[in-house]
């Protein structure tokens, strides 16, 4: 039996109605989707025109392996269709469907462990809430803003009339399923407006909605044409009426396939917003077509904010495939090295099959060829981005739904680097070949700077006469390094030193050994040399004062045998006592700190005290009845400063507490 509406279904009750229970979290969701989202009702349809879309993009997949999913119906296409007078809107589609189970299954529980973290970042500001509500997976439900019932009727490609499904909720607690006949493949979902929602049962009104937010969708949308009709009687005005002819009212074209002279900014930034969800507008894009060996258009875009998943394993790339217009697949992780993988866009390939398959994408040379395109193109615009000069996308409109302030061009590469500076960053140790080019990119904080905005090349510039390396050193805070001991010969000496925070910098930097000819040295590891740096009179003031010091340190070698790999003075301290250091070749203390963190094994090595033998606390060591204590003392704090822990915390207090006493 058909179900045009639930109000027909209601009549007939039939054996096979069966009722579901939301899942918790789709129960939870949907309060708060209705709650907390009623000031912008409209994203409802950008969200059902955007699941359409996808419906199709899938079934166009599939048929790829299997020609008769169209079955006698080839047009891939979205219709929108109005009933004022049963106050209702559908929106059909003529893509894969669903059967009864996918049913059930895709519209009764949230596949994804997103619903937790959606609402933790739910910030009580509806426009911005609405924005995430596409990103979660969570789109359809948006109906329930405006609808006070849903109806969905659904037939699998590739299943017979009668194994179709209509599917029925009012929204709260429960939903039903019934098996029906259903003519056409795909999937119409009508909603049942509210009293409140009224306004979206006008034709008009959701027109302007499509130009808004789905001109670019690269399929057909299309909506019963009208005209003006006369009154039939003398003095009555005259009222619009349904052609009965289907009319596309999108553009419906593959933007990059259009000459870069023919797109205005805002149309790509509305190409962007239109087909990645997201709310902002880009940074900044690069279009090109590119003929040489592969053969392929490039549209590409750097996103303004990093998803909420950028850093989880299963993230998905933002690249879509396309073969001579024909969309193939999502997230053609293939495309891009995985340190771009905020990349979002494009490609379309002159030169693929059609039925290209993910492991095929993995061995095509035109494949390889392209990815190397991409990472050029993005490298460059990134360089661009860094001069703040180039083809940025700087017209940004004010009074644009987004209603972001434009990101003014010198601050865009501030923007990017916050956002995805540490994901970069992975390319000194995946990309070898474009190692040069990615740490003239790379931005860090200094002594000298707050801000994490010194490049390698401002380092240089400002190094000192003599100076033959670029010093850094790497914590787990921009405090912690600050006011590290290690720092403290350097600020002395007015020599800068890069501060490094992020988890990835040890790992990066061991695959970055020098920049422009000029080596890159941790502060915390090896001795320190600096050089020329390092007048006569302190070489020898050290000098003379290890020897004088010598039978202090074989004391404190013995007293810290089992914690410290060697003793010795160093000039690298002005105010604190003692620091410890990693040997040159070790691992750097503060990488094993995070590896073990990971429970990852770490190689056991011990650290080297160093101590400073004009402090007060060194010099009252010697003859000390308590020497034993101050030294673990000494080694704790040392250890302490330096971001780590004592082995035991508690045998620390009480020896300080003993001398306190
Ligand atoms: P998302 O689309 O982000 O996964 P939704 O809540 O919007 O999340 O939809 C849930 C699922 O329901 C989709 O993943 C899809 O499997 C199914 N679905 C929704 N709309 C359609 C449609 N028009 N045709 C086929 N399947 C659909």
């Amino acid at each position: 039996m058909r179900c045009p509406s639930a109000v027909i279904c209601h009549f007939f009750i039939p054996m096979s109605t069966q009722k579901h229970a939301f899942q918790a979290e789709v129960a939870q969701l949907l309060h708060l989707v209705t709650h907390s989202l009623y000031s912008h009702p409209e994203i409802f349809l950008r969200e059902l025109i955007s699941n359409a879309s996808d419906a199709c993009d899938k079934l166009r997949f599939e048929a790829l392996a299997d020609a008769s999913l169209y079955g006698d119906q080839p047009a891939l296409e979205i219709r929108i269709a109005i009933d004022k007078d049963a106050r209702t809107i559908t929106v059909t589609d003529t893509g894969i469907g669903m059967s009864e189970a996918e049913a059930v299954e895709h519209l009764g529980t949230i596949a994804k462990s997103g619903t937790r973290e959606f609402m933790s970042k739910l910030s009580g500001d509806q426009k911005a809430d609405a924005q995430l509500i596409g990103q979660f997976g969570v789109g359809f439900y948006s109906g329930f803003i405006v609808a006070e019932r849903i109806t969905v009727e659904s037939r699998r490609a590739g299943l017979p009339p009668e194994s179709s499904v209509c599917w029925r909720s009012t929204g709260a607690g429960d939903f039903e399923v019934e098996a029906i006949t259903r003519a056409e493949r795909g999937t119409s979902v009508t909603l049942h407006l509210r009293e409140d929602a009224l306004e979206f049962a006008d034709d008009w009104r959701i027109r302007e909605l499509i130009g808004k937010y789905s001109e670019h969708i690269a399929l057909p949308i299309k909506m019963e044409g009208q005209k003006w009709e006369e009154s039939k009687q003398e003095g009555q005005p005259g009222r619009m009426v349904k052609t009965g002819e289907w009319e596309t009212v999108n553009q419906a074209t593959a933007l990059w396939t259009r000459p870069k002279k023919d797109i205005t900014d805002e149309q790509y930034t509305q190409f962007y917003e239109q087909t990645t969800r997201d709310w902002q507008p880009p940074l900044a894009w690069t279009h090109n077509r590119v003929e040489g060996s592969a053969e392929y258009t490039q549209l590409l875009y750097l996103p303004a904010h990093a998803p909420m998943d950028l850093w989880e394993r299963e993230h998905k790339s933002g690249v879509k495939l396309y073969v001579r217009r024909v969309f193939i697949m999502e997230d053609a992780e293939q495309l891009l090295p995985r340190y771009l993988r905020f990349v979002k866009g494009v490609v379309d390939s002159a030169d693929l099959p059609l039925n290209v398959s993910r492991e095929l994408l993995q061995q095509s040379r035109d494949v390889r060829a392209i990815r190397d395109g991409n990472t050029r193109r993005i490298l460059g615009l990134l360089e661009e981005l860094a001069k703040e000069t180039g083809p940025t996308a700087d017209k940004a409109d004010d009074d644009k739904a987004s209603g972001d302030k434009p990101i003014a061009p010198s601050d865009k590469y501030a923007t990017f680097w916050r956002e995805f500076g540490a994901v970069l960053k992975e390319g000194l140790g995946d990309d070898h070949a474009n190692r040069d080019r990615i740490a003239g990119l790379l931005r860090y904080a200094s002594t000298q700077s707050d801000a994490p905005a010194v490049s390698l090349a401002d380092y240089k510039a400002r190094m000192k006469d003599g100076q033959k390396a670029i010093y850094y050193l790497t914590a787990d805070t921009l405090a912690g390094a600050r006011s590290s001991p290690q720092l403290e010969i350097f600020r002395k000496k007015g020599i800068e030193v890069l501060l490094m925070t992020d988890r990835v910098d040890e790992w990066a930097l061991s695959h970055l050994h020098e920049f422009d000819g000029t080596p890159l040295q941790s502060v915390a590891k090896g001795a320190v040399d600096l050089g020329e740096l390092q007048d006569e009179a302190e070489k020898q003031a050290l000098e003379a004062a290890a020897e004088h010091i010598k039978p202090l340190l074989e004391k404190l070698k013995t007293a810290l045998k089992d914690q410290a790999e060697d003793v010795r003075v160093t000039t690298r301290l002005v105010d604190s006592p003692a620091c410890l250091v990693a040997k040159d070749a070790d691992m750097s203390l503060q990488l094993a700190r995070l590896l073990k963190q990971a429970g990852q094994p770490v190689p056991d090595v011990k650290p080297v005290l160093e101590i400073n033998p004009e402090h007060p606390l060194v010099k009252k060591l010697d003859g000390s009845p308590h020497f034993d204590d101050l030294a673990r003392i000494l080694f704790d704090q040392a250890l302490l400063a330096e971001g780590g822990l004592p082995d035991d915390p508690a045998a620390y207090v009480r020896r300080v507490n003993a001398l306190l006493v």
